[in-house]
């Protein structure tokens, strides 16, 4: 297997592909791919139960929450939020830290009134706002925060505290990473395809009285409470993808949960961290130390040519996806939960030596 570092789609976990490889043609005894079943019959329902409470399961059980599963990316939950919970005379707050931020911030300005209740731009997003700049307007309808930031590479250590203001969290790159107390949250929504499946299913985690009840003069798919009081059944699922989260979450739980995952995640991330750290400015490392993200590892070399020359030689090595995205440049080694410690192991194997030739 390559060592895998894409930022998404990214790697999934070797016992889960061959587990769904087993049961590819013949879905437990049915003479039928998974894929290929009617999604009303009993056999699909069970696995998307069954994801459902393995994920509820995970975060704890946090009373009063219920999971969708959604289509569209989590592109299309900067829409659909700012739809459901924006209502007159309110404003959307956000944090502006980072890509993932600003595009969110972006879409809901197509809707309505939008407000920056704190930023880290004038840091070229480099760190996380610091949470006690943020300021929410009395007449926020909620304050969106995006937990890792995949492109630049910085993460929340801790999130902030919104009193009776709902706290709306894309999670799409850090989700399931580590443990946390889902009871902070208002509304967590996420695409799959980093640390809970492949692509083609979003997830939302969500307080029940967050999503029942839905302006209705937004089209039916747009609307939450279509899909909460269908069970995320409203029309076909995808449910490949949903079987494959399950799969996934099952694997978590073998990990030990997310108290087993955090622990394989920080010793992957400190790996790294300290080769670029420890490398006497060979490598640099441009987020703020609060800041770093353990699920996007992003890293500077002298020039942009040096930079070149090691994504050409990490390819000829056998490693895939360490190119920072275009937008900044660089290099970014996405560790999520499927990749293994021997990837990352081998990664800075790689750069000691890349740093003794080139150094
Ligand atoms: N938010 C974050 C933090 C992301 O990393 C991404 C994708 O990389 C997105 C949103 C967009 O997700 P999607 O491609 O599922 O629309």
């Amino acid at each position: 297997r390559a060592y895998n570092f894409n930022a998404g789609p990214a790697a999934l976990p070797l016992e889960v592909l061959t587990r769904a490889q087993a049961e590819f043609v013949d879905f437990r005894g049915t003479g039928m791919s998974i894929m290929e079943m009617s999604h009303r019959g009993k056999v699909y329902e069970e696995v998307h139960h069954e994801a459902e409470s393995r994920l509820l399961s995970l975060l704890g059980n946090p009373e009063g929450y219920k999971v969708l599963f959604l289509q569209g990316g989590a592109s299309t939950q900067f829409a659909m939020i700012p739809m459901n919970f924006l209502t007159e005379g309110k404003t959307a707050s956000y944090v502006l830290s980072g890509s993932w931020a600003d595009k969110a911030v972006k879409e809901a300005k197509l809707i309505g009134e939008t407000h920056i209740a704190a930023s880290s731009e004038a840091d070229k997003f480099m760190s996380i706002p610091d949470l006690s700049s943020i300021e929410i307007p009395d007449n926020a309808a909620y304050l969106h925060v995006t937990s890792n930031e995949t492109i630049e590479g910085t993460q929340y250590q801790q999130y902030p505290k919104t009193g009776n203001v709902p706290l709306i969290a894309d999670m799409s790159s850090d989700i399931l990473c580590r443990e946390f107390d889902a009871n902070q949250f208002d509304f967590i929504y996420a695409g799959a395809q980093k640390n809970l499946g492949p692509s083609g299913v979003t997830v939302v985690i969500a307080r029940e009285s967050m999503l029942a009840d839905s302006p209705k003069h937004i089209p039916t798919m747009l609307r939450y409470n279509t899909h909460l009081k269908n069970d995320s059944l409203y029309n076909t699922p995808p449910s490949f993808s949903v079987y494959m989260v399950n799969e996934v979450l099952r694997w978590i739980e073998e990990q030990g949960g997310l108290a087993g995952v955090e622990q394989a995640n920080r010793k992957k991330a400190g790996l790294i961290y300290d080769i670029i750290d420890s490398s006497e400015g060979f490598y640099r490392g441009p987020v703020a130390a609060g800041s770093r993200s353990i699920m996007n590892v992003t890293f500077r070399l002298a020039s942009e040519e040096l930079e070149k020359q090691f994504i050409k030689e990490t390819e000829q090595a056998g490693f895939v996806g360490l190119k920072g995205h275009r937008s900044v440049g660089g290099l970014r080694a996405s560790i999520y939960n499927a990749v293994p410690y021997d990837s990352c192991k081998a990664l800075v194997d790689f750069m000691a030596d890349f740093q003794k030739r080139h150094g």
